[in-house]
């Protein structure tokens, strides 16, 4: 579950670059203990407003690296960077303002984990950007600051809800839910805070977050699916193959996008009757494998990806309708093979996605083969998973 366990080709990526990005500084978020130590004040009526005004920035400089980061600017001075837009991964990106230099690659894994995508709460971070210095009191200040702490990510008609805490505060999702939870915050009747609070717990309690018994359902549909496909693989490639449930990961579309190699070869596909589309991806060395056996059984030194993994994903889309069936009879098609990051569409950058992974191993090459389900595609039948 934890995010750290990545995506496909994590391993490849790591070893690639050995250049610095040590030039490319964010702000980090805030200590908890801070944020509690603030409220506990204000919940008895004490200004503090050192306090207020540690906490005030540090929120600021939090919420400008992350509008640097959704809206892809300059790490040094906050512009639109050139070169963002092209396709080549290791494409080099510039600040036509100060003459910042780095390649995409780079500014990609400054931030990864580090939860700087401002996603579905971009705008409340904006909002606190242009309000905070604007503030004259610090009763104001408290204002825009209680507004930003409280503020969600909503996705999916609003009814999946989480904290935009998370990409303020230093803690584990689950740690930021209990902290905002037992915030000290006194009566808030009569003033301008009332009902931010109560706004904040009534969309938390609507929220239809995936738990982790269906997580663990998922994993067990898909330990079958292993199983079936170190079969086929065995035959198909004539040398005995594993294939092993690898992980799953609760993440999101972009972070998927960001890490699949580039060429990739990756099917897309719809499902019905579920609420929308799902992908198939396989690593590179399984489609060597592929294309390697494929050369020695016909003979012939031109062999055409696509043919040999059309074959091979027909058969995995097949498996995937059995495993599913005591949940649901699904039914697959329109599998289509994108060779480009840029032509797989399947969700918003920032949409909750199940990311089920498999690894591939044998003589001829190892390597993960993925399957990445939008929450949304499986809202429909999330609830009948763990019954
Ligand atoms: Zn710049």
């Amino acid at each position: 579950m934890s995010s750290q366990q990545g995506c496909p080709n994590h391993a490849d990526h790591g070893s690639v670059m050995s250049d610095r990005n040590d030039d490319i500084h964010w702000a980090p978020r805030l200590k908890p203990a801070l944020i509690r130590r603030l409220y506990t004040m204000d919940a008895r009526g004490i200004v503090d407003e050192d306090l207020i005004d540690e906490v005030g920035y540090g929120l600021l400089a939090r919420c400008e690296s992350i509008r640097r980061v959704t809206e892809r600017c300059c790490p040094q001075c906050g512009e639109r960077l050139e070169g963002v837009l092209e396709q080549e991964r290791n494409r080099t990106i510039s600040c036509p303002s100060c003459g910042w230099q780095s390649t995409w690659d780079l500014y990609l894994r400054s931030y990864k984990n580090k939860r700087l995508h401002g996603g579905r709460a971009t705008v409340d971070f904006l909002r606190f950007l242009d309000e905070f210095p604007k503030c004259r009191t610090p009763q104001q200040k408290m204002l825009v600051i209680d507004r930003l702490i409280h503020a969600v990510h909503e996705w999916m008609r609003k009814t999946l809800t989480l904290p935009a805490a998370e990409n303020i505060i230093q803690a584990k999702r689950s740690e930021v839910i209990e902290l905002l939870d037992d915030l000290a915050y006194g009566d808030r009747r009569g003033t301008e805070r009332a009902g931010i609070r109560a706004m904040y717990f009534q969309k938390l309690d609507e929220s239809r977050e995936p738990t982790l018994r269906e997580a663990r359902a998922i994993k067990q549909l898909h330990t079958g699916l292993s199983q079936m496909m170190s079969e086929f693989y065995s035959e198909k490639l004539e040398t005995s193959v594993d294939v092993d449930l690898a992980f799953l990961d609760r993440t999101t579309y972009d972070e998927v996008i960001e890490f699949l190699s580039n060429p990739t070869c990756t099917y897309t596909f719809a499902v019905e009757p579920l609420s929308g589309p799902a992908m198939f991806d396989y690593s590179q060395p399984v489609v060597e494998a592929f294309i390697a056996q494929a050369k020695k059984t016909t003979g012939s030194p031109n062999v055409e990806a696509r043919i040999v993994m059309d074959k091979i994903i027909a058969r995995n889309l097949a498996d995937l309708e059995t495993i599913w069936k005591p949940v649901e009879e699904i039914q697959i098609s329109d599998a289509e093979l994108k060779t480009n990051t840029h032509d797989i569409q399947l969700a918003k950058p920032d949409d909750p996605v199940f990311l089920v992974s498999h690894a591939m191993t044998c003589s001829r090459g190892s390597g993960l083969i993925s399957i990445c389900y939008p929450v949304l595609t499986l809202e429909s039948i999330l609830p009948r998973l763990i019954t």
